[in-house]
């Protein structure tokens, strides 16, 4: 399964919700592959010194002699390594500018690593622009990580028409995985009518696990180890853990 996590509106929780259900399929044994599609690095940054980032997806992407494999680096989580972006993949869109085959380049450099990682969780941008577009035509299967928050719907019209656009054509094969909610405060009445809210338009595809605002999810990154090293009893990993299960689940 390749699964892009996706979501235009920033700081939404995409990267936590990456990096966490990577490292906790890791966690499981199986081989998986983190790619951070987002110049801000931030999901490299979260496992990866960025001074042992020499190449990254930016190279791959936009260099037909680079392969994949060639930029992609372990992770202190066994089982998971990961390809790192970095800030050159801002000038990504520019580069391709014109380019036949600009939507199929992560795709394409994807397919012979297929058998070597059964398992990718892509980070995408917050942007719904060629590299979300790259994720959505390489990917089997989308995640939308929505926070719990007054605005949480605005924009999901936008990601909708992009995924039927690229169902349309270049990925027919795309489902969408699910809905899970980030970030939620199961003590206020707010967040249950976001709940609400968030049930009436996407029903089933929300996941039954929420995740809740914990500190520990904000810490983790900072220590370059995934929450179920470093803080295995929160509950941060107890519902990363539990979404992987529905993840695998619906797969
Ligand atoms: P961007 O659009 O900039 O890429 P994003 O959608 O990837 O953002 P994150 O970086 O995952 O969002 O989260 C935004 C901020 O919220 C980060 O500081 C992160 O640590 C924090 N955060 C994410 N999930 C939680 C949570 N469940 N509890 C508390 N803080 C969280
Ligand atoms: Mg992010």
């Amino acid at each position: 399964m390749i699964i892009a996590v996706a979501n235009q509106k920033g700081g939404v929780g995409k990267t936590t919700t990456a990096i966490n259900l990577a490292a906790a399929l890791a966690l499981r044994g199986r081989r998986t592959l983190l790619i951070d599609l987002d110049p801000q690095a931030n999901s490299t940054m979260s496992f990866l010194d960025m001074a042992t980032v020499t190449q990254s997806i930016y190279e791959a992407i936009a260099d037909p002699a680079v392969a994949l494999k060639d930029i992609i680096l372990p992770s202190p989580v066994e089982h998971l390594s990961v390809a790192p972006s970095r800030i050159a993949l801002a000038k990504l869109e520019a580069k391709l500018v014109g380019e036949m085959d600009a939507h199929f380049r992560l795709k394409d450099k994807l397919e012979p690593l297929r058998r070597e990682f059964p398992n990718v969780v892509i980070d995408c941008p917050p942007t719904l622009g060629l590299l979300t577009v790259n994720a959505l035509v390489a990917s089997t299967h989308l995640l939308i990580p929505i926070q719990s928050s007054y605005f949480a719907l605005e924009g999901t019209d936008d990601l909708l028409e992009t995924i039927d656009k690229v169902r349309s054509r270049a990925n027919p094969n795309l489902h969408i995985l699910g809905v899970v909610i980030t970030m939620h405060d199961k003590r206020t009445a707010l967040a249950r009518d976001i709940r609400t809210q968030i049930d009436k338009v996407f029903g089933k595809k929300v996941f039954k696990t929420v995740i809740t605002k914990s500190v520990r999810l904000e810490e983790s990154p900072a220590y370059k180890e995934s929450i179920f090293k470093f803080a295995p009893d929160s509950s941060g990993a107890t519902e990363y853990y539990r979404l992987c299960e529905e993840v695998i689940d619906r797969v």
